[in-house]
């Protein structure tokens, strides 16, 4: 029933401005743009020159997220697609001990790309993105719902998880609690290589 009480108390779950008004798909051709924080002045811009991939919702306590909101929302595109533009000086990493090295504005805070140097990792090359702070539309919509369960983590009411599930849902973000199937299938294929235990087919 698309009308009873559980439905309509899961359409007034905010997940994050991206998604709360419906999801806009990708552009077909669409060939990247530019982020820019949130600085009125001297703001930090960086050039993405390609479509991104695996763009999703994220729940865990590392992601940048806007102020209000449980999720964040993050994608993923080639390091060697992505160029810091303007104020390079003011980009800090946030935790250097962290497998993905947050590049943040020393000033307002926001994550400009996250990246990864440790060559063995599964996901080494590709560099992680807020699509949001860019004025072109057309990235590639947000597919799925990563570590929902972690926003309990940054303050929201485990007894409204089956609400912020079934929000989720039906926007179309299926929820999981760690990386969604293929992403989980992806990492696990590179160590089971890496390993010897699995030969390609
Ligand atoms: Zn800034
Ligand atoms: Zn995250």
């Amino acid at each position: 029933m698309s009308n009873d009480t559980s439905s309509n108390m899961a359409s007034g779950v905010k997940i994050h401005p991206a998604v709360d008004a419906g999801i806009t798909p990708a552009a077909p051709n669409f060939s990247g743009g530019t982020l820019t924080c949130q600085c009125a002045t001297n703001p930090v811009t960086v050039e993405i020159k390609s479509q991104v991939a695996h763009n999703h919702v994220c729940g865990c306590t590392k992601c940048w997220k806007p102020a209000g909101t449980l999720f964040s929302q993050v994608a993923v595109v080639g390091r060697d697609k992505l160029t810091v533009t303007a104020n390079a000086d003011k980009l800090a990493i946030v935790d250097p001990s962290a497998t993905i090295q947050r590049y943040a504005c020393r000033d307002c805070g926001v994550h400009m790309y996250g990246r990864i140097e440790n060559t063995a990792h599964p996901f080494h090359g590709l560099d992680f993105v807020h699509t949001e702070l860019s004025r072109e539309s057309g990235w590639a919509a947000p597919e799925f719902a990563a570590f929902v369960s972690s926003i309990i983590e940054s303050g929201a009411r485990p007894e409204n998880m089956g609400a912020v599930r079934a929000r989720l849902v039906e926007l179309g973000l299926p929820p999981y609690d760690a990386l969604s199937p293929a992403l989980m299938d992806a990492i696990s294929t590179h160590v089971a290589k890496a390993r010897g235990v699995l030969q390609e087919a």
